[in-house]
Formats: structure tokens, C-alpha cells, sequence
């Protein structure tokens, strides 16, 4: 994103005042998703908890297709580990109960993209939640 200096000092001061309202979580300047959590960006959000976010893709492959991020800043599946393992099952548990309240009973996909061979445009862990039709049975 290409932001002019004086959007970029007011975004600074967002993200500032951001970290310091959700102290324990790392907000990265440059990160979408941090910035999506933050409040910074807007987002249609369905969920949110002092922990994660969920909120509708921007576009959408699925009719229903959400994403549910942590507002700590979490590279990827790659970036889990034991001290985080605990906030990665809090979003997926989130995930199920998101699915649940959009009326995905007869089923839904969780998907979560993991470097550039997975094709992972965002750099900040995300489970996309895919349902609201039957889903192509490839998954690869
Ligand atoms: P991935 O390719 O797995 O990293 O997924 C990133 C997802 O973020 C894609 O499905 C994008 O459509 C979605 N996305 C990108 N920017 C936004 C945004 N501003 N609001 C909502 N979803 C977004």
C-alpha cells in the first residue's frame, strides 16, 4: 500500500495508540490483517473477542467465506508453536462457532494458506472458513 507521509505518521500514531490499547498483542505497521484487527482498515466483522477477529473476505470464494485472524500478530502456520498453540485452537474453536451461527450445518471447510507454494497472500496467520455450497472435492 502507497500512503503519503502525512497518512503515513497518522497511521503510525494509530498503530501506536492501537498497541498500546491491546498491549499484550504485537501490532506490525506494515501488516493488513494487524491493521484489519486494529480497526485501522475497515472489515465487515461477524466475531470479534479480546483475543481474535472474524470478519467476511473481500472477495469472496465461497457464498460464505470469512476469515478469522488473532489480533497478536502470527505470521502463519508456520509461526505456531507452543506459546501460541493455545491462541491458534482459541481461533479455530471460534472458526466453528462462526460456522455455526452463519447456518453452515450441512458442512464447511477450514483452510489455512501456509507460504508461497500455498499461494499465502497475507502474512498474518488466517483460517478461512468456506462453506454455504457443496466445495469442490480437490483440494489440491
Ligand atoms: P491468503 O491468500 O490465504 O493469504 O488469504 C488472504 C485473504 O485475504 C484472501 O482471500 C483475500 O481475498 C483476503 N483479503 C485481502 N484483503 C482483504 C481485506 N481488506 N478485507 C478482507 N479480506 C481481505
Amino acid at each position: 500500500m502507497v500512503l503519503r507521509n502525512g497518512h503515513n505518521r497518522s497511521l503510525q500514531s494509530a498503530v501506536k495508540n492501537s498497541a498500546i490499547l491491546h498491549k499484550e498483542c504485537s501490532i506490525m505497521e506494515n501488516c493488513l490483517f494487524c491493521k484489519i484487527a486494529a480497526g485501522i482498515i475497515p472489515s465487515t466483522r461477524v466475531y470479534e473477542d479480546e483475543l481474535c477477529v472474524a470478519f467476511r473476505d473481500i472477495a469472496p470464494q465461497a457464498p460464505t467465506h470469512i476469515l478469522v485472524i488473532p489480533r497478536e500478530h502470527i505470521s502463519g502456520m508456520s509461526g505456531i508453536n507452543e506459546e501460541n498453540a493455545a491462541l491458534a485452537g482459541h481461533c479455530l474453536a471460534v472458526a466453528a462457532k462462526v460456522a455455526a451461527a452463519e447456518g453452515l450445518e450441512n458442512g464447511y471447510r477450514i483452510v489455512s494458506n501456509c507460504g508461497d507454494d500455498a499461494g499465502q497472500t497475507v502474512h498474518h496467520l488466517h483460517f478461512h472458513i468456506l462453506g454455504g455450497k457443496k466445495l469442490s472435492l480437490e483440494m489440491a
